[in-house]
């Protein structure tokens, strides 16, 4: 064979060998998730199918609620104690648990997995009346114990409240959640189930609904999957009274100034599925 036949040849089998390479990956199974389709289980982002499917979600969630059903009988007794920071003259109020509801009462890890980019609020409202709500691992023996103990319980949820067509209920989410909760086989009386916007200056900054709890009751535990059911001004967006937005470095600090709560009052549910972390820079 000619030597300038023998590397046209050599040329021509490069070339095929590269446009095979470049289809297998054009055309390999799109990882990305076509607009009206759910995702497929193996285009999951980790966390979600960390939380659908690791044993250590459900033994992490259920470390954290029986450390705190450890401590509900000394948090009980104990009146000098308060879960939360800058709360006094508690000692004779009586005593209460504030819960935050999505991933930490009830998961909708299901949901997660299975709705349509992109999130919004009708859609979780839709999902949670269309399905029984399932409870986070650990959540049904704590709650039950504290409600026979005698301490009062309290949802404090960042779901919002909307009018939905032919509903007069300005807060029809209200319903849903109390259903969620009571469904998920948590004791829960629906006065204490509170949502964003049922009053006018209960916004997302949870710290407001935490201290209008406070006028009342003696709150021994927090409970929930997010810094921000926690400490105030943990979101990146800034609602009264916080007045900076939150970064990695302040969320990072707050946790620290704080570590003494942690395990010991507060008790945090993993969630690598979202939350205010995501958008914090
Ligand atoms: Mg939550």
């Amino acid at each position: 064979m000619p030597g300038f036949l023998r590397r046209t040849l050599t040329l021509m089998a490069i070339a095929l060998l590269v446009l095979a390479c470049t289809r297998t990956e054009t055309d390999a199974p799109a990882l990305a998730v076509a607009a009206n389709t759910p995702p497929a289980p193996a285009a999951l982002d980790m966390g979600i199918r960390w939380v659908r499917t690791a044993a250590e979600y459900d033994a992490i969630s259920r470390s954290a609620y029986r450390t705190a059903l450890d401590a509900l009988a000394n948090k009980i007794a104990d009146k000098t104690w308060t879960a939360l920071p800058g709360q006094t003259d508690a000692e004779n109020l009586p005593p209460a648990i504030i819960f935050d509801v999505d991933e930490t009462v009830v998961s909708n890890v299901e949901f997660q997995a299975t709705f349509i980019r992109p999130f919004n609020d009708s859609k979780l409202n839709d999902w949670n009346n269309a399905n029984v709500a399932v409870p986070v691992p650990g959540v049904v023996e704590f709650a039950n114990r504290a409600n026979e103990l005698g301490v009062t319980l309290f949802f404090l949820t960042n779901r919002p409240c909307f009018e939905m067509a032919g509903d007069p209920d300005p807060c029809p989410q209200q319903e849903t959640t109390y259903q969620d909760v009571a469904e998920s086989g948590v004791p829960v009386d629906k006065d204490r189930v509170m949502l964003v916007g049922q009053q006018p200056e209960w916004t997302s900054e949870k710290s407001i609904r935490r201290n209008f709890i406070a006028r009342s009751h003696r709150v021994i535990m927090l409970l929930g999957d997010d810094l921000g059911d926690f400490i105030a001004c943990t979101r990146k967006k800034p609602l009264e009274p916080c007045t900076e937005e939150a970064t990695v470095a302040t969320r990072d600090a707050a946790s620290k100034n704080y570590q003494d709560y942690w395990g010991n009052g507060w008790y945090i549910l993993p969630n690598p599925m979202h939350g205010s972390w995501v958008s914090a820079r």
